[in-house]
């Protein structure tokens, strides 16, 4: 079959969907995009922003499990579960037990740091040619820590990010100030990783690119991708609620809601939501410069071009479950000791709540290469915490395959039969 000009559908227009759609584009393919809403207004929408090539840490690192019981009990802690979710998350929070051994911790990160690593690379040329370079920025990211004894206890990730060749510079608690004047008095110390970057707007960073894309000749089309039919082991079309759509080619980046469409082509996959959420506040008091990550709440600071973005927190509670509006308050406490310049209070007009889904599989790795059953239908779903910032190298990746390329990097460690 000839490798260039095939017909390519991309299910999800997310990050993820919108960059595999640009970079196959770019290679000369007629792409079509497929969603039952707006492209970007998914886990893409309210992230925060985060561009870090450092981002190699599993989230089941050794010990995790451990801290999970006093996690849950406190209120203000990272992680949340509904209770009548856990029948449900058993099986994947056993897979993740088993993932975060510190042998296989090593290789998910060495795995991961291809993908991850030159993300503003793989994502310049795209936002330059859709005009959307103002919303990415490079100024690193800074993780900030209470005591020299959480940055001991954070000792296995900085190791893991350095085996994996990310630089940081150390900083005191004079030097922080120095380079950071809004934060807290109680930080003191600091990491900077100056090769990460930033969006100071996830959803209009997407809607550019979806522009440039339409713009290109590709079509987005408002419908929700259902199956596929295949004539032996090639694609015929993909199967919507609004009729069949013939495709030489298809690619699934449904985030969080991929687990069925894998499993109609009998891939059995344990991807499981990781609810995130995040508060704003527009015209804030104080706004730092860099994103800021807390090691202890586990949520970061971002500066967006709409306010200042605290995003964060993990919940466990499925697709469906109305989302808990505490959590989203609880990064407002904890913003606010974060930055004390900030007001003790603020005229609620002035707030704004959000809630996704972070597309999460046991190891931290995500679903990227073919289909178990046809080479036509390649996956690219599963990013968990790290979507925005790969999802630039999962489009090079997708396009390479569909064009008949190998993968640029390695992806043998995000097979979708990995989990068998
Ligand atoms: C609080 C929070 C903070 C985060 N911070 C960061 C960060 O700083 N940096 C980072 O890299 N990542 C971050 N993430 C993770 C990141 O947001 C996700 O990994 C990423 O957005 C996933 O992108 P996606 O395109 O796979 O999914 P989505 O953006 O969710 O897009 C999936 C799309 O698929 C569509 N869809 C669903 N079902 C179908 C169907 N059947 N047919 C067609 N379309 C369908 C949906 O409508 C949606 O538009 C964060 C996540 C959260 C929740």
């Amino acid at each position: 079959m000839a490798a260039e000009g095939r017909r390519v559908g991309v299910i999800g227009a997310g990050m993820v969907g919108v960059c595999t759609a640009s970079y196959l584009q770019r290679d000369g393919h007629s792409v079509f995009l497929i969603d039952p809403g707006i492209p970007g207004e998914g886990a893409s929408f309210g992230n925060a922003g985060a561009f870090n090539a450092s981002s190699v840490t599993p989230v089941a690192m050794p010990g995790v499990i451990r801290k999970v019981p006093k996690w849950l009990l406190d209120p203000l802690g990272p992680l949340a579960l509904r209770w009548s979710y856990l029948p449900t998350v058993l099986p994947y929070l056993y897979r993740f037990w088993r993932a975060g051994t510190a042998e296989k911790v090593h290789a998910q990160a060495r795995a991961l740091r291809p993908l991850v690593g030159p993300t503003l690379t793989m994502l310049r040329p795209l936002a330059e040619a859709a005009a959307a370079e103002e919303f990415v920025h490079q100024r690193g990211h800074l993780y900030v820590y209470r005591s020299p004894e959480a940055l001991a206890k954070d000792g296995l990730a900085w190791t893991l990010r350095r085996e994996n060749g990310v630089v940081a510079d150390e900083f005191d608690a004079d030097e922080l100030r120095q380079l950071e004047p809004t934060l807290s008095r109680e930080y003191v110390r600091g990491l900077l990783v100056r090769e990460n970057g930033h969006t100071s707007n996830p959803f209009g960073l997407v809607t550019r690119l979806v522009d440039h894309f339409r713009r290109q000749g590709g079509e987005v089309i408002r419908a929700r991708a259902l199956g596929f039919r295949l004539e032996g082991r090639r694609l015929g079309a993909i199967r919507t609620d609004a009729g069949e759509f013939p495709a030489d080619a298809a690619v699934v980046c449904a985030g969080a809601y991929s687990k069925p469409l894998a499993a109609g082509l009998g891939d059995k996959v344990p991807l499981e939501t990781e609810r995130g959420y995040h508060l704003m506040i527009s015209d804030p008091e104080v706004m730092p410069r860099i994103p800021t990550a807390d090691s202890d709440g586990k949520f970061v600071a971002t500066p967006m071009a709409l306010g200042l973005r605290f995003a964060g927190t993990v919940e466990l509670a499925g697709l469906d479950a109305p989302p808990d509006w505490r959590r989203a308050r609880i990064l407002l406490e904890q913003g606010r000791r974060m930055l004390p310049g900030l007001a003790a209070s603020h005229a609620e007009e002035r707030l704004s709540v959000w809630m996704g889904h972070r597309p999460s599989m046991p190891d931290s790795l995500p679903v990227l290469g073919p289909s178990g059953i046809s080479p036509d239908v390649l996956y690219a779903f599963g990013h968990g915490h790290v979507g925005m910032t790969a999802a630039p190298m999962t489009g090079r990746v997708i396009a390479d395959l569909v064009s008949g390329r190998p993968a640029p990097i390695d992806i043998a460690p995000f097979a979708a039969g990995r989990f068998r």
